[in-house]
């Protein structure tokens, strides 16, 4: 047996540890001091910036989280409005006259302190709340000229201005920045503390050589990381915040190239530690194939044949199946693993979910036994004994296919000879645990599929450089779905019409809103809906919701799919994969929640059988214009690509990809909607750099191993070290 080339390094020495980052350039040693390291930063507001800066790594936000937490917008504080013109509810430097003190009555001493102020165009009060009355009169004397700064509003009739930010004599004005930046804060940070900690931060920024290819900076005039930086947080015009700037430009292409380089380095390394074919006989597959009621399209046909050339060559074979709901992606992998097997080695299959794993595994069981492969299912789920005699045989090779969740990636789970990983529904896991499950084996090939089309760009983002083979034809015989829109106040007749068709035999999923994203309301509602239901339709209604445990799950499913029940009333947990081909009617209730993804997703479900299957998106009126928009493209098309083509339009990346928060998810300071042209540029140049370069030894090397360090895509780093 050749020696385990591919086994992670992560156990082979202190060298490799990133934790303790000692493969860390030193100079940016002072960028990954905590917060608490700067001047005026308590432990308490340490606390408080880590909310405000939310770094992903669970660690205690640091100085680099500060820096890339850029200001949102500026107060311009030349722009001196007048008190009767200036924009309400934002905040502004008024010039005025002091001209009346109005401190609280002796009878009244909760009421506020008003300092009325004037302007050649009118007058407003200051109002101070349990003020200190000795500060209010020595910065506010009778008939001084102040700046104040802070937000007017109308009370009562009155213009107001409620505990300025700042009250300003000349003296002080003269030092103010002209350009001031605002940050986004949580509830107990201030705007003055989270500048104050934002300079402190610049003024530890040290100068880092450059990482970006010299023409492309020189070409496109940007200034350098540090320039950059200064420029957007001590900003000298409110162009600082035009996400176009050049300043904001060269940091998203900063962080795109930090991504494109550490997905070119783990590419490279996983194509070099390739070398071993895997060249099957096609006995297996031919018996699938035999066992299978229908043949394969053309498009899994070709999928397949790349595939195919991929386990053969010495190279090791990285590859998205992207192939929209219902285009038969299963088989597809199927059929792959029978290749590794007839080759004389093991395949994985892991699934997101429970349920889905086990309908792989069902669905699989009976065309392996046609083939006499041997399959097992591991999920978290099973029982002790039969999870050790399941592990056992995985490692003597007794087990051929092995299908389940991410209990297929933990420590205890070995093989004899794992060849072939297969990730299905890919946006749920991350890069490490792709890698994880590729670890376990001599140079496992990977093969990762995703049920939503994502579109090219996204690809890139998010695989790297991978090979993609792509399903854009449908099996044969799908009709069309017939989607319709209707408004909520007509439940009535939906449930009228639902009764008639359970009646004539057909099944119908019901699928739940969500509620504020909160998984309890969720639940409630779709207990609810159920309840309703079964008022009409008696024990006909199932219901499974992502609370239930798994063998409830299960139970619910397997109901649904005998047609014991009718009508499965669920919350989202539906939306990844299930396969019941004699469901013909899918009802999304308050479809206007869902992204477009997500519905594409939710009626992928139906429409997968011969009988016609329809889509009832009820909505709840008045539709919002994105809400209307995405209905108007779910009954327009049916087209995976399209759609997610649409949805990127409307709703920027992170929808696309099935996550709910708006930006660009893993990304700090770029944005695909806003900087996407960047983002080709940056693969080729990280390609051209993983080429010449591949252990980033020479200067520019260095240079963007510090890159890598700062955008936290270190583990690539590791990788170097490893070969
Ligand atoms: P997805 O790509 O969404 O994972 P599946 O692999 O679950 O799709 O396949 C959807 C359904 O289509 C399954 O019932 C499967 O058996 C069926 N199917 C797959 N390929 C073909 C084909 N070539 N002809 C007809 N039906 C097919
Ligand atoms: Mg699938």
């Amino acid at each position: 047996m050749p020696k385990r080339r591919c086994a992670p390094r992560d156990c082979s020495g202190p060298a490799n540890s990133i934790v303790s980052g000692t493969m860390r350039p030193d100079v940016l040693n002072p960028l990954f001091a905590s917060v608490a390291t700067l001047a005026g930063v308590g432990p308490k507001t340490a606390i408080l910036f880590e909310k405000a800066l939310a770094p992903s790594h669970g660690t205690p936000a640091r100085v680099a989280d500060l820096l890339f937490h850029l200001p949102r917008s500026g107060i311009d504080r030349r722009d001196r409005p007048k008190i009767m013109s200036a924009p309400r509810d934002q905040i502004v430097l008024i010039e005025a006259k002091v001209i009346e003190h109005r401190p609280p009555g002796s009878r009244n001493a909760r009421a506020p302190y008003r300092v009325i102020v004037e302007d050649e165009t009118g007058d407003m009060a200051l109002v101070f709340f349990l003020a200190n009355h000795q500060w209010i009169e020595r910065s506010l004397p009778l008939g001084a000229k102040r700046w104040i700064s802070g937000k007017i509003e109308l009370w009562d009739g009155h213009l107001q201005m409620v505990h300025p930010d700042k009250v300003l004599d000349e003296a002080a004005l003269a030092k103010l920045p002209p350009v001031e930046p605002i940050y986004g804060l949580t509830e107990g940070l201030t705007q003055r503390a989270v500048q104050k900690a934002a300079e402190g931060a610049l003024a530890k920024l040290p100068d880092l050589p450059e990482w970006i290819d010299a023409p492309l900076v020189a070409q496109r005039r940007w200034p350098t990381f540090k320039a950059a930086l200064q420029a957007i947080h001590r900003p000298d015009s409110t162009a600082a915040f035009d996400p176009q700037n050049p300043a904001r430009l060269r940091l998203a292409y900063d962080e795109l190239l930090a991504s494109q380089v550490a997905l070119g380095l783990m590419r490279a390394r996983m194509k070099k530690l390739g070398g071993r074919p895997s060249i099957g006989t096609d006995a297996l597959a031919q018996k699938i194939l035999a066992a299978l009621p229908f043949s394969l399209t053309g498009a899994q046909q070709e999928a397949l044949a790349e595939i195919r050339a991929d386990l053969a060559s010495n190279e090791r074979m990285l590859r998205l199946v992207q192939g929209d709901v219902g285009s038969g992606k299963t088989i597809v992998a199927l059929l792959a693993m029978a290749t590794m097997v007839e080759a004389g080695r093991q395949a994985a299959m892991m699934a997101p979910t429970e349920i889905l794993a086990r309908q792989h595994y069902e669905r699989m069981l009976p065309l392996c036994e046609a083939a006499r492969m041997k399959l097992a299912l591991l999920t978290g789920r099973d029982k002790a004994a039969e999870r050790k005699k399941t592990l056992a045989a995985l490692e003597t090779g007794d087990i051929d296919i092995v299908v389940g969740t991410h209990a297929l990636f933990q420590e205890a789970v070995a093989f004899k000879d794992l060849g072939l990983a297969v990730v299905d529904e890919q946006h749920r896991f991350g890069v490490h645990q792709r890698l994880a499950l590729g670890s376990k084996g001599d140079c496992v090939d990977v093969l990762v599929m995703t049920a939503t089309p994502i579109p090219r760009t996204l690809v890139l983002t998010y695989f790297g450089d991978m090979d993609v083979s792509v399903l854009r034809e449908k099996p044969a015989g799908r009709q069309p779905i017939d989607t319709r829109a209707i408004p909520l106040e007509r439940l009535d007749e939906v449930v009228a019409g639902i009764g008639r068709a359970i009646k004539a035999g057909a099944r119908a999923y019901w699928v739940c809103p969500l509620v504020d994203e909160n998984e309890e309301l969720d639940l409630a509602a779709a207990t609810e809906r159920a309840e309703v239901l079964r008022q009409f339709f008696g024990d006909r209604v199932g219901l499974i919701h992502g609370q239930m445990k798994g063998a409830e799950k299960d139970a619910a499913m397997e109901a649904f799919q005998r047609g014991q029940t009718s009508v499965l009333v669920a919350t989202t947990v539906i939306e990844v994969g299930v396969d019941v081909p004699e469901a013909t009617i899918m009802v999304i209730e308050h479809a206007e929640r869902f992204g477009l993804a997500q519905l594409h997703q939710l009626r992928g479900r139906v429409g997968r059988g011969k009988d016609r299957s329809t889509c009832l998106l009820l909505y709840k009126a008045p539709l919002g214009e994105v809400s209307e928009a995405r209905i108007a493209i779910m009954r327009e098309s049916e087209d995976g690509f399209r759609i997610a083509e649409e949805d990127l339009k409307l709703r920027g990346e992170g929808e696309v990809l099935g996550t709910r928060q708006s930006g660009t998810p893993g990304f700090r300071l770029a944005s695909l909607d806003v900087h996407g042209a960047l983002l080709p540029v940056a693969r080729d140049d990280a390609r051209m750099i993983v080429e010449k370069d591949p252990e980033l030894a020479s200067e520019r090397g260095k240079a963007v191993r510090a890159l890598l360090y700062l955008f936290e895509r270190d583990e690539a780093v590791k990788l170097l070290r490893a070969g």
